[in-house]
């Protein structure tokens, strides 16, 4: 008979898509979470779900810090924008070390996995696959110009740059694959175009009408916003872009995501002190969006029973955090002053 593998971890966990704060023993068999039991005198360790980053661009971590000088076309349309020179430009074995450095720096982080817009073809999405190797962390991989074909997904920059969708997202569809969209990020008009494909995940929304987000609550279509990066790239000025607290009042699915590389880091702790800084939703809504996406992309990372155990636990007594009258927001807020002890994967 073959022996199973028993693990008991012990803190205070945030448990379930709730994040309620308990003092637990939870009880890992091969990878699962076989029992979760209170226990009041578990040692002050935070237990925190795995977060998973769900829009990336790990390629052009090779042009990290370029300067930002232009605007959206300037930057990052294809084909011609300067990313995509710089990429071209790139060698593979450059390449491959740049989306490898970023993903151990997102493990580093607490990140186990995120959903990357890969470019370059099938080659460009064997180089991400070949980067990932051997690391405990899951990407999820939206191809184009036929990377599709060897990835879980189809991701289109944005139907203005591709008027020949229709075959593109049928073939794929028909193929199995997911499909998403950048939509609505400088303003509203590809969201309709985007939406009439019945997409998997739709990227920024930040200039969404209620009607378009009404039809994403719906339909549940997820929707992974990158604050940081429309700030930077100066699509948004306000806390009404991306409108966070309308999608949340409207019960839509929201991941959060951190873009490109190139001028924003793929940290989701710096990704959620910034929205709970600018944007008026609570503590709970902003760690919920930076781990949801892992149920998106394939195995939920919240911590509850039967779930895979995908988590990561801190100790608050390595720094201030141990005076914390509020956990949840404390890990929200200045999560990057956390000391990460131990970090236990099973995808
Ligand atoms: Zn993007």
């Amino acid at each position: 008979m073959k022996k199973s593998r028993q693990q008991v971890v012990s803190g205070h966990a945030f448990l379930g898509d709730e994040l309620a704060f308990v003092p637990v023993d939870i009880l890992i068999e091969n990878g699962v979470i076989a029992a979760i039991e209170d226990n009041p005198r578990a040692p002050e360790l935070w237990i925190c779900p795995a977060l998973f980053n769900s829009h990336t661009h790990l390629g052009d971590t090779i042009a990290m810090d370029c300067g930002i000088t232009g605007d959206l076309e300037a930057l990052v349309t294809p084909p011609d924008g300067l990313k995509h020179r710089l990429l071209r430009a790139a060698s593979r074995k450059d390449l491959v070390g740049g989306m490898r450095a970023a993903m151990a720096e997102m493990i580093g982080r607490g990140t186990f996995g995120c959903a990357d817009f890969r470019e370059g073809g099938i080659d460009g999405v064997n180089a991400l696959k070949e980067a990932a190797q051997g690391l405990s962390f899951l990407p999820f991989v939206f191809g184009r110009e036929g990377g599709e074909t060897v990835a879980g997904g189809l991701g289109i920059s944005s139907t203005r740059d591709m008027p020949d969708a229709d075959r593109l997202v049928s073939d794929a569809k028909c193929a199995g694959k997911k499909i998403a969209f950048h939509a609505g990020e400088k303003d509203h008009g590809d969201i309709d175009a985007a939406l009439a494909y019945e997409p998997d995940l739709l990227i920024h929304m930040t200039h969404a009408t209620k009607k378009q987000l009404r039809h994403c609550a719906e339909e549940g279509i997820p929707i992974a916003v990158c604050p940081r990066s429309n700030w930077m790239l100066g699509v948004a000025s306000s806390s009404r872009h991306p409108p966070l607290a309308l999608m949340e009042d409207l019960g839509c699915t929201i991941c959060l995501g951190t873009d490109n590389v190139m001028f924003v880091a793929p940290d989701l702790f710096s990704e959620m002190a910034f929205v709970s800084t600018v944007y008026p939703i609570r503590p709970a809504a902003v760690l919920k969006a930076a781990v949801q996406g892992s149920g998106v992309f394939g195995r939920s990372f919240f911590i509850r029973k039967g779930n895979r155990a995908n988590l990561f636990i801190t100790d608050p007594a390595g720094s201030a955090l141990r005076f914390s009258r509020d956990p949840l927001s404390t890990l929200v807020k200045r999560g990057n002053s956390a000391e990460i002890k131990t970090n236990i994967f099973s995808w």
